[in-house]
């Protein structure tokens, strides 16, 4: 029976840098609450996919910050050393979380344009994978409409 909360789980694959951190340090709290309405509007949970995951440290920190905001996580991603270069790697990092634990929905909220690996693949793959990926500019983090998308997206729980 533990099994069917799992396969009921929605998920955002959060980056830090660039999405509710804008200087390297600090999170910001207008921005995780965005992060935060997302995680209320539709019943999901956070994923570090962030390179902060690598770091001890910067892991427990962020753990407690978003305990502190209840907002729920459900893991974070592993670090495949894949592909030659960062955005490729954070792609495959996500969809093996994907394939391995098969969230009912997700998305994944990074300043990388994760999307723009699918320009060369095919339209089916692209059309199904491209929809998943929230791309944010790196000055100004998470905006509203971003929210918007994720809650359309994932839909209201
Ligand atoms: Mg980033």
């Amino acid at each position: 029976m533990e099994l069917f909360p799992k396969y009921n789980m929605k998920v955002i694959f959060l980056d830090i840098d660039g999405v509710v951190c804008l200087n390297g340090v600090n999170i910001n709290s207008i921005l995780l609450d965005r992060i935060k309405k997302i995680t209320l509007a539709t019943d999901s949970k956070v994923v570090i996919s962030s390179s902060w995951r690598n770091c001890k440290k910067s892991m427990i920190r962020i753990c407690s910050i978003l305990k502190d905001n209840d907002i729920g996580m459900a893991g974070e991603t592993l670090d495949l050393p894949l592909a030659d270069n960062i955005w490729e790697d954070r792609v495959e990092e996500i969809l093996e979380w994907v394939d391995r634990k098969a969230p009912c929905n997700w998305v994944a909220i990074d300043d990388l344009p994760l999307h723009q690996l699918y320009k060369e693949t095919n339209l089916e793959i692209r059309s199904n994978i491209l929809p998943h990926f929230v791309e944010c500019d790196i000055f100004e983090g998470i905006q509203d409409y971003h929210v918007n998308y994720c809650i359309e997206f994932l839909g209201i729980k």
